[in-house]
């Protein structure tokens, strides 16, 4: 055996948790079948403190936020690529009860500190970022790959668990409830994103009403995205009509053509909260995955639990916990 632990994909979770241990010196090897299928080669990355319809602050963001960005920006330093920039989103109001709600929650600043100025078209949410996850993990692949780390190789799960003292599973939606979680299910939402030529826009501004529209270099910008839960038709010729009309309306007038179209598939758990940890039933066999729409908030916070746990024994948070979906 060369290394007691073998990290299975290298996505945004798994690259994030091969990065918490290669600096804490924790020996470990990584594979991946090729980013084809990856959410985090297609995801926005968008950090976002208040959102959804009902205009809520995210779950844990107060101390998520600050420990994203630190790693961020400590892998941003140590591998000399830009992965993270600060942003702002400009939120327009559907309706009069999304005005209501807004006024409502910042009277009683339980959307404090990001909801900032508002007018009777929308208001300003301070304090987002967007992490390039394709960039992340296109960069961690090529290091990973030159020091021989990384394993371009489908992993067969049953020949791995023998040879190795833990194999964490951080497969995305290619591989995900079943075994893996203790016999709990997954549910896959396919989303789909459109790339823009579009110019004059302010590149820390983030359009956002139902979906969002993200500038990424000067002259292009992205559109997305789309939420189709399995088993719904999700035809893209459909979600590339509904982009378009978001786009339309958020860009209110400025002229814009369609470049590229990518679909990626989210998971989330039955309960819509990630899921950490070591599966009850076979300990070998650890999990990182169900990062939903979060991913790019939650994983640093994610891997810094898998680190606690195999340093110092300490067990992971009940709200992610694989076990809490154990009878
Ligand atoms: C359209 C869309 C928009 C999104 N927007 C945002 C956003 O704005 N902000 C945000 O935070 N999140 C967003 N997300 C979600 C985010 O992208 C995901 O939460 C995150 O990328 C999931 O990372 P992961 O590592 O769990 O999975 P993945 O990125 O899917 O990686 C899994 C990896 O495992 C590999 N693999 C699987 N099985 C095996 C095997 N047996 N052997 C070897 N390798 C294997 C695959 O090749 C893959 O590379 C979005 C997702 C989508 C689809």
């Amino acid at each position: 055996m060369s290394a007691p632990i073998l990290i299975v994909g290298q996505g945004l979770a798994g690259t994030v948790l091969g990065w918490t241990f290669e600096r804490a010196g924790i020996a470990f090897e990584i594979a991946d079948s090729g980013h084809a299928g990856a959410a985090s080669r297609v995801g926005a990355g968008i950090i976002n403190p208040i959102t959804g319809q009902r205009i809520v602050k995210s779950r844990g963001v107060d101390a998520l936020l600050p420990r994203a960005l630190e790693v961020y920006r400590a892998m941003e330093a140590e591998w000399g690529v830009p992965l993270v920039r600060a942003m702002r989103v400009r939120r327009f109001f559907n309706d009069d009860r999304e005005r209501r709600v807004f006024a409502e929650k910042s009277a009683t600043g339980e959307l404090a500190p990001y909801a900032g100025e508002a007018d009777a078209d929308g208001f300003w949410i301070e304090g987002a970022a967007r992490v390039d996850t394709a960039a992340l993990i296109a960069a961690a692949r090529a290091r990973w790959r030159a020091d021989g780390r990384l394993r371009e190789e489908r992993v067969d799960l049953t020949a791995a668990l023998g040879r190795y003292d833990v194999v964490i599973l951080c497969t995305g939606a290619n591989d995900c409830g079943g075994l893996a979680w203790g016999g709990v299910g997954c549910a896959r939402a396919t989303g789909e994103i459109l790339t823009l030529a579009v110019g004059g826009l302010a590149p820390e501004v983030i359009l956002n009403r139902g979906h969002w529209v993200l500038p990424t270099a000067a002259g292009v910008a992205k559109v997305g995205a789309t939420y189709a839960r399995e088993g719904a038709e999700s035809a893209a010729s459909v979600a590339r009509d509904e982009l378009i009309l978001s786009a339309s309306r958020l860009l209110d007038g400025r002229g814009f053509s369609v470049t590229a179209q990518e679909a990626g598939v989210r998971v989330t758990s039955p309960d819509r909260y990630p899921v950490v940890g070591r599966n009850p039933r076979e300990p070998r066999l650890g999990v990182f995955n169900a990062l939903g729409s979060k991913g790019a908030l939650l994983a640093p916070w994610l891997a810094h639990q898998w680190f606690n746990h195999l340093t110092e024994g300490i067990p992971f948070d009940r709200e992610v916990a694989a076990t809490r979906f154990a009878r």
